[in-house]
């Protein structure tokens, strides 16, 4: 730890906050836990935490194999996290009044012995004493061989990403020709061992996959699986991202009712991402056995006005919104020998200083900005 303890000047780019660290003597009051709200109001509730920048897959509108290829320099083992460290400072976040943990990467199952992680998340309690929401997103391909483990360590939940039920139209789009069937058992395993809701990420890109939507449908349907479409992002700068790739949300709400009757459900959490449509039985009613499914329209419906997640990228910054460019380094004051005070001070300058909210002004941005080549990439910052 610097004999200063570091601040943060926050000041807007582009209508996102970005940061420049300095030494300075002032530190922002600490909030009362539970407490921390930005400059929108928006409270801090939920942690992503990359554990590792690598991935098993290497899906086009991720990690494109001519970027990610075997060249590709990833962080040195002594940039990462250690286990600790990322409970250290999750501990940390949760005093402050977060109550819900993914990890997610990179692909997550990769990092070895991650159930160890889990279990020492799960041991970590709400200031009123509750135990943490932990869930973890994954691309499901090691999801057979890890489910009991991460079930045993205290993990909840999985969200696991799916792009199609076609062999060919998957392994075009995780390109490492991965198949369908082991994400598949992937998902059984999970359900077996209890690891539920279940909640499926399908990506959708026009021209790409958009005619496996309705086959995604009639497979989950009825499955007690949830199955959400994730409007094609332009996250990272790296994926070649065109808004006539995007196919609308609302198209593909449009596009189940061809087949399936669909009424539209209630918000169950603030700053819940997906609109949520329930499958209507015979009466027109939704049907709870029947399930439901969500539409993520971060492009044409953006939700930042509810936006309360913080990410933790593999190497311990703090990035207050997926299409930051810039992070708060967290490690430095962590292996620097800062207290847990002045780390929870620096968390809460930093986010009530958020004003992040790109995907509102995506639109209105000039295309050189909307490409920005300095963003940072999901697989490092977390999904
Ligand atoms: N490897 C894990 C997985 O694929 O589930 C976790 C990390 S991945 C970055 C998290 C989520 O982000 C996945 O559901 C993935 O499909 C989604 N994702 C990645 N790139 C995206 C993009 N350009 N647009 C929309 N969603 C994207
Ligand atoms: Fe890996 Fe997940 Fe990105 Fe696909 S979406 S390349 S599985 S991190
Ligand atoms: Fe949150 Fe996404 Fe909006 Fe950023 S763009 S503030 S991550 S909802």
């Amino acid at each position: 730890m610097p004999a200063d303890p570091i601040s943060y000047t926050a000041r807007r780019v582009d209508g996102r906050v970005q940061s420049s660290r300095s030494a300075a003597p002032e530190l922002p009051a600490a909030a009362p836990a539970g407490t921390l709200i930005d400059t929108r109001g928006r409270p801090l509730r939920d942690l992503r935490i990359s554990v590792t920048d690598r991935c098993n897959f290497r899906c086009t509108y991720c990690m494109p194999k001519e970027v990610f290829g075997a060249g590709y320099k990833f962080l040195p083992r002594d940039e990462v996290l250690s286990f600790e460290e990322i409970t250290h400072l999750a501990r940390i976040f949760v005093a402050e009044g977060v109550h819900k943990l993914r990890l997610t990467g990179g692909e997550p199952l990769v990092r070895k012995g991650v159930e160890k992680l889990v279990e020492q998340l799960a041991a970590l309690r709400t200031p009123a004493g509750e135990p943490l929401d932990i869930t973890l997103t994954t691309n499901g391909s090691l999801l057979e061989k890890k489910a009991r483990a991460l079930a045993d360590a205290g993990l909840r939940r999985v969200t696991v990403s799916l792009d199609s039920m076609d062999d060919a139209v998957f392994q075009r789009m995780n390109d490492v020709g991965f198949p369908v069937g082991k994400v598949l058992a992937g998902i059984e395993a999970a359900h077996a061992v209890g690891l539920g809701p279940i909640k499926v990420n399908m990506v959708v890109k026009r021209g790409t996959n958009d005619q496996e939507i309705l086959p995604m449908a009639r497979h989950f349907r009825g499955t007690g699986i949830t199955l959400r479409f994730i409007e094609f992002m332009d996250v990272g700068a790296t994926n070649g991202w065109r808004m006539d790739e995007v196919l609308p949300g609302k198209d593909v709400i449009r596009l189940l009712q061809t087949e399936f009757p669909l009424v539209p459900l209630k918000a169950t959490a603030p700053g819940e991402t997906a609109e949520r449509w329930g499958y209507a039985g015979a009466d027109g009613a939704h049907d709870p056995r029947l399930g439901e499914v969500g539409v993520i329209c971060s492009v044409t419906h953006p939700f930042c006005g509810a936006c309360n997640r913080a990410r933790l990228s593999t190497d311990g910054k703090l990035y207050l919104c997926l299409f930051a460019t810039q992070g708060h380094d967290l490690r430095a004051l962590l292996r620097g020998g800062a207290s847990d005070e002045q780390i929870a001070r620096a968390v809460a300058g930093i986010w009530q200083g958020r004003d992040d909210h790109y995907s509102e002004l995506r639109a209105s941005l000039p295309p050189d900005t909307q490409k920005a080549a300095h963003r940072i990439e999901m697989s490092y910052i977390g999904g």
